[in-house]
């Protein structure tokens, strides 16, 4: 793809995708681009303004004021800026994630969003995650992985994650959670959640945080060039 190496991770919300693609971007010199933490910021916005996060018409005349910024700290950790502000802690909270997965499946959304994701990939190598990287925004990537888990192993990790950040919630609500976005990131009829015909398939039902990093970098290490993505 136009001299730049690219890998798309796609798959279900809480599969780890953020926490591998991250590791596995730092490993091996890709830069990491976590596509949900876009969706989210869109969600953000049409949230703080009160609107209906299904309504395509009300959305859309909001993506004209919004100035949506990806950036990285020294540690190499995106982060994400709304007009100005940075949201990053804000796109986290489990009303947003929600939001999020609503405005997802807009049209009006998705097309506004995918020429900041190509031109990414364009200008960098990139380790993209998100939903429809490899079926849509990135068909051409040099290496399409499919990462998932069961719902239940997803909630578990989740409900974990969100309890360390002292959200109060517990194993029911984020399994409901993660079943309503299941459902809606793999029934809206815009670039639905699928794993593309030549994408690996991860399952890491059954593996810790240890073992599926392993496994992920096994899987790159054998598609990488020998000397690596180029500059
Ligand atoms: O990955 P994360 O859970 O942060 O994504 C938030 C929401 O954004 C998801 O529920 C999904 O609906 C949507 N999304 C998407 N396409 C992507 C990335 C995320 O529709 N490429």
């Amino acid at each position: 793809m136009n001299g730049h190496f690219a890998i798309a991770i796609d798959g279900p919300s809480g599969a780890g995708k953020s926490t591998l693609a991250r590791r596995a971007a730092a490993q091996f010199g890709f830069l990491y681009v976590d596509t949900g933490a876009i969706y989210r910021t869109v969600g953000l916005a049409a949230h703080r303004r009160g609107i209906d996060c299904h309504n395509e018409q009300a959305v859309g005349a909001i993506l004209g004021e919004l100035d949506i910024r990806m950036g990285y700290n020294d540690e190499g950790e995106q982060r994400m800026y709304l007009n100005g502000e940075d949201v990053s802690a804000a796109i986290r909270a489990p009303e947003i994630s929600i939001c999020a997965s609503d405005v997802s499946s807009l049209s009006v959304v998705r097309a506004f969003l995918l020429e900041m994701q190509r031109k990414t990939a364009r200008e960098n190598n990139v380790l993209m995650d998100g939903r429809d990287i490899g079926t849509v925004v990135l068909p051409q990537a040099e290496l399409k992985i499919y990462l998932t888990a069961s719902a239940e192993a997803r909630a578990e990790r989740r409900l974990k994650e969100l309890l360390a950040k002292g959200v109060e919630t517990d194993f029911d609500s984020v399994l409901r959670d993660i079943e309503y976005r299941d459902y809606q990131d793999t029934h809206r009829d815009i670039a639905p959640l699928r794993q593309a015909e030549d994408a690996v398939l991860l399952d890491t039902s059954a593996l810790d945080l240890e073992q599926s990093c392993q496994a992920l970098f096994d899987i790159i290490r054998a598609r990488l060039p020998l000397d690596g993505p180029k500059a």
